[in-house]
């Protein structure tokens, strides 16, 4: 047998499968597709060993801001790589992590001026759980032990992260492991009557939260959500009102509000953070993905100092929050962090992605009265298709059709990197896009669509 050529596609997804497990992958599927090793990449485009390109539509799940091997951003990482690559963060601090955590207090709402770090989105929080429930602890309110979370949520992988989450397909095995939380029903407006205004919809589901923190304040530390958008429960959407209720029920009950921006912060959703189209400060907020810009893996939780200071106290162990992860506050991500906000602070970003927003929007027109596409939805940069039988929203793709994966296939071929969330195929590209590769970007997504739901239907 002959031996694929060194540096091939071949050569390398050989020597991945035997050794790799793959994230989030049923691993037999690559009998069929092996995984796609990148050699390089720039801007919104991905290289493979075969030179063929990918558009990252995606932006690496979410992650890319400013585009692949950003000159800036590598600029700033390879300058701190030369100076101080990593210290321990207890006892000790460095320029990168203080410069960030300033930055962090002066562009988040409201009074969030205090910065704890981590390196991935699951464990930003998992932190802020435990410090929701740990201040409370040290406010004299033990009973104050369960967390209230949004249906067809989605806040990560570690154990807690699941708990609050409410996405069968990643929750449902493990739930003998979880923990109990209360999920109050979601605001998202895929689920309205026909011809009902998102915000009304929205509002009307404020009543199951309302509910539900009257009835276990005594037990609740916090509600966790994801504001505007439910990423990984399918891009689904909801309107600012309902975090704005959100907010006034949780100063009226004594619960918390964490907002996990881990996908929409850092100008996704049109706004530096989804929280400020509602006006309202959350008072623990989970940064990561978009704040390295992609380049490497940093979270952080951002809060008060009046949350912080019940933590304050002389000598005493258990009243300090002891979490610590080895890489806390690594500064190679700080610095990456910094140069990313550098580059967001140029406030033409907003105003372009605005632009570039509209232009996906426009892209997808021919999608409109398509006889299977149910909905078009958008908010900022997050644009996602439905797929259903019917081109209602009333009816739905049984998931183990698996026609998201026809369009991931077909996308591919064409050099567009899609990666469909079950029947939902959306787009959540780097902000440096082009007009021009918006078009392609959109043309694979209206054939993919087409080729997936032609048959069988
Ligand atoms: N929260 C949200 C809203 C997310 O979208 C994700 C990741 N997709 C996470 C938390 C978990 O982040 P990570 O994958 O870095 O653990």
């Amino acid at each position: 047998m002959s031996r694929p050529a060194a540096d091939s596609n071949a050569h390398w997804q050989a020597r991945d499968l035997a050794h790799l497990w793959h994230p989030c992958t049923q691993m037999k599927d690559h009998e069929q597709l092996p995984p796609i090793p990148i050699r390089s990449a720039s801007g919104v485009w991905l290289e493979d060993y075969d030179g063929k390109r990918y558009l990252d539509a995606v932006s690496s799940w979410w992650v890319n801001l400013f585009g692949h091997a950003n000159p800036v951003i590598a600029e700033a990482v390879s300058r701190q790589c030369a100076t101080l690559e990593q210290v321990i963060l207890a006892g000790f601090s460095h320029e990168p992590v203080i410069r960030l955590s300033e930055k962090l207090a002066q562009i988040t709402p409201g009074n969030l001026n205090r910065c704890f770090y981590a390196d991935n989105g699951s464990s930003a929080v998992e932190i802020a759980l435990k410090m929701s429930y740990h201040f409370w602890l040290n406010q004299g309110r033990p009973g104050k032990q369960r967390f209230a979370a949004l249906g067809n949520g989605y806040h990560g992988e570690t154990l807690a992260a699941l708990a609050v989450g409410d996405v069968p397909l990643y929750k449902q095995t493990y739930a003998p492991l979880l923990m109990d939380a209360h999920i109050v029903p979601s605001p998202d407006c895929y689920l309205r009557q026909d011809g009902e205004e998102w915000e009304s919809h929205s509002l009307k589901m404020v009543s199951a939260l309302e509910d539900c923190l009257a009835n276990h304040a005594d037990s609740l530390c916090a509600l966790i959500l994801e504001p505007l958008v439910q990423c990984a429960g399918g891009m689904r959407m909801y309107h600012p009102a309902y975090l704005q209720r959100a907010r006034e029920l949780c100063d009226a009950h004594d619960v918390h509000l964490i907002a996990d921006e881990i996908a929409v912060g850092f100008g996704r959703t049109g706004s530096l953070f989804a929280c400020e189209q509602a006006g309202i400060t959350p008072d623990f907020m989970c940064l990561s993905k978009g704040l390295t810009g992609g380049f490497l893996p940093l979270s952080t939780v951002v809060t008060t100092d009046q949350i912080h200071n019940a933590f304050y106290d002389d000598y005493n162990t258990q009243r300090a929050f002891l979490h610590s992860h080895s890489f806390t506050g690594n500064p190679l991500g700080c610095a990456a962090a910094l140069a990313t906000i550098g580059l967001l602070e140029d406030g033409s970003v907003l105003t372009r992605n605005a632009d570039t927003a509209a232009c996906m929007r426009a892209a997808v027109a021919p999608l409109e009265h398509h006889p299977h596409v149910a909905e078009i939805r958008q908010t900022g940069m997050i644009l996602a298709i439905e797929m259903t039988p019917n081109g209602t929203r009333h009816s739905s793709y049984d998931w183990r059709e698996r026609r998201g994966m026809q369009v991931y296939r077909y996308a591919l071929q064409q050099g567009v990197l899609l990666r469909p969330l079950g029947n939902v195929v959306y787009f959540m590209p780097p902000y440096v896009i082009s007009k021009q590769e918006v078009q392609i970007m959109a043309q694979a997504a209206i054939e993919g669509i087409e080729i997936a739901t032609g048959k069988g239907c």
